[in-house]
């Protein structure tokens, strides 16, 4: 019998350009970049497609908080350069 089912999974390491402050630890400096799709899988653990589009998110490298990364690309007009305003709400899949 196969079992199926959806997983999320995430996958990426470099660091943002940005600064961004966790609203949950409070943690100031540069998150961890990621990227997840949802995906349709077998026993679990294997993908076989992807179920949803492409998601963009952040994560606290101190608390590990996932933020959905829905700032402006650099560059962008009227980008705030550094501080101030993070981020909208903690990530759930
Ligand atoms: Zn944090």
């Amino acid at each position: 019998m196969i079992v199926f089912g959806t997983r999320f999974f995430s996958w990426g390491s470099a660091l943002t350009e940005r600064i961004w402050r966790c609203s949950k630890c409070g943690h100031e400096g540069q998150f961890v970049q990621k990227s997840g799709m949802r995906f349709f899988t077998i026993y679990w653990i294997i993908p076989i497609f992807p179920v949803s589009g492409m998601r963009k998110m952040v994560q606290c490298p101190n608390c590990k908080t996932r933020y959905q990364d829905n700032s402006p690309a650099p560059g962008a007009a009227g980008g705030q350069a550094g501080s101030g305003a993070p981020i909208a709400s903690p990530w759930n899949d």
